[in-house]
């Protein structure tokens, strides 16, 4: 059965055939942090999702430009045009350069990141690193006529947009609705239409980041960087476009609105966004007190919280639900995650041991050997469907069943084929460290095994038993750790 992957398209709603526009080339970009803060959970939860899109097409073989980017600017409170800055408003508050709130946070985003062992992407701009770029896109989307300035903003013209083209094709919203559903301009505003957004905002005087352009000193819009910054390194038209399902509307519905009018082509074949993170039911809120961020998980320093839970217990957690599902997190399905996780790194501990011994019996070879064929199969259709995790970590774990039995005798290797076998460690480890990229979390491991040996040297010792005695001083020193005699007992040193 010939197999291709299925992406689900927020744009057509519906599983649609993966076919990159220039393959095996991919061009993806995913709507990074705002870094004012510490980043959340379900943010997490979000950039984990394309992290696994990522890995599952390099697995594939393609050749994948993953850009992330960083907002810096332009991301005002509440998501609307008025307000102060978020980064600025940090800044004044921790009284620090708005630079240095955006290296701190940006820092503590890659920490997080490399813990729960997100891959990197290609490319990781910045707005504030592209405001020439998004000075030009302002410019050309005013001279296609659909964009006017009032008083040295810039602001995109919706209506007259959507005349032309579809305003809502992304996220389903009818434009009438959209209107009535807003407060009526007065005659002192900017705007001419309720729904229409700024590319750039002159900046009032007590606004601290701020850049010359034709219109004013002032800065870009929120929307317009993600629009410049992923045509600028993908193209006019590149193949994914991803972020949480928050940003459906109306970020990315403008970040289209700003192309088309810009460009004259939609900018995305594929729009994917990934589903929400509650905990005990409940959307996570500060007001409610249920906010737990990535750090608390790990140090178990919450009062929702039982127990720490390591990275990797995380990670296996919340690959537990696909990613277009609501995923609920609790200290219950933690520990169940927990257990999973850990029966996953041992069936990788005992697979890596085991080796075909090359020769089989031919007649034994049968029924074990298909249904171990269907299941590495079967994690391929898990994963094209849509990257379906869920389904993929269950047919991992039918796989495990079947390395147990291996281990513990139950199925002789001879039972397998030698192809079938290479086959089923390739793909189990494969799947576990490259597509969903659990890696192994050992203990600290040292102190106990160091404490361990110190008792039988000073055993050793107390038996006169000096040979002993003498080896276990050699061994340790050749792995650069003496021992030191000490009144109080025993003592070990780096050797210096
Ligand atoms: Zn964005």
């Amino acid at each position: 059965m010939k197999q291709y992957l299925k992406v689900y398209n927020s744009l057509s709603s519906t599983k649609e055939k993966f076919e990159p526009l220039n393959p095996p080339h991919v061009g993806m970009y995913v709507c990074g942090p705002t870094v004012y803060s510490d980043v959340h959970l379900g943010n997490l939860r979000s950039f984990l999702s394309f992290d696994i899109v990522f890995r599952y097409l390099l697995h594939l073989g393609y050749k994948v430009r993953y850009v992330r980017n960083i907002t810096d600017v332009g991301h005002l409170e509440n998501d609307a045009d008025e307000g102060e800055d978020k980064v600025a408003k940090k800044a004044k508050l921790e009284n620090l350069e708005p630079m240095e709130v955006v290296h701190k946070y940006t820092q503590g985003f890659h920490r997080v990141t490399d813990i729960f062992n997100l891959k990197p992407p290609s490319i990781e701009p910045s707005a504030s690193g592209h405001i020439i770029e998004q000075i030009e896109l302002t410019q050309k989307i005013l001279d296609a006529g659909f964009a006017y300035e009032t008083n040295g903003s810039v602001y995109f013209d919706v209506m007259k947009y959507h005349k032309k083209s579809h305003y809502g094709i992304l996220s389903g919203r009818v434009l009438e609705d959209l209107i009535a559903g807003t407060r009526e301009l007065d005659g002192q505003d900017e705007k001419r239409g309720p729904l229409d957004f700024a590319l750039w905002k002159k900046a009032a005087p007590s606004h601290i980041m701020r850049w010359p352009s034709p219109w004013s000193n002032g800065f870009p819009g929120w929307h317009l960087e993600c629009s410049t910054m992923s045509t600028k390194y993908l193209g006019k038209q590149f193949d994914i476009h991803g972020g949480g399902i928050d940003l459906k509307f109306p970020h990315h519905e403008c970040e289209i609105a700003q192309c088309v009018a810009g460009y004259d082509v939609p900018p995305v074949k594929y729009w994917m966004h990934a589903n929400m993170l509650t905990i005990n039911g409940q959307k996570m809120s500060k007001s409610l007190g249920n906010s737990i961020l990535p750090h608390q998980l790990i140090s178990g320093d919450h009062p929702l919280l039982e127990k720490a839970y390591s990275p990797m217990t995380i990670r296996f957690f919340m690959l537990q639900t696909h990613y277009r599902s609501t995923l609920d997190l609790s200290n219950q399905a933690l520990i169940a995650a927990s257990k999973g996780y850990k029966k996953i790194a041992n069936g990788i501990r005992v697979l890596k041991q085991l080796q075909h011994p090359g020769t089989t019996m031919d007649n034994e070879i049968g029924k074990a050997d298909q249904q171990l064929t269907q299941l590495c199969d079967n994690c391929y259709h898990a994963m094209n469907d849509d990257f379906n995790t869920a389904k993929t970590i269950a047919h991992l774990f039918n796989i495990l069943k079947k390395i147990n039995s291996i281990h513990n005798g139950q199925l002789k290797l001879t039972e397998l084929s030698e192809d079938t076998f290479n086959r089923v460690k390739s793909t189990f480890l494969h799947f576990v460290e490259d597509v969903l990229g659990l890696m192994e979390e050992r203990p600290d491991e040292l102190d106990l095994l160091l404490s361990i040996v110190m008792e039988t040297y000073q055993e050793a010792k107390i038996n006169k038993q000096y040979d002993k005695v003498d080896a276990i001083r050699k061994q340790l020193k050749d792995q650069g750790i003496i021992l030191k005699d000490m009144k109080t007992g025993v003592d070990w040193a780096y050797e210096e």
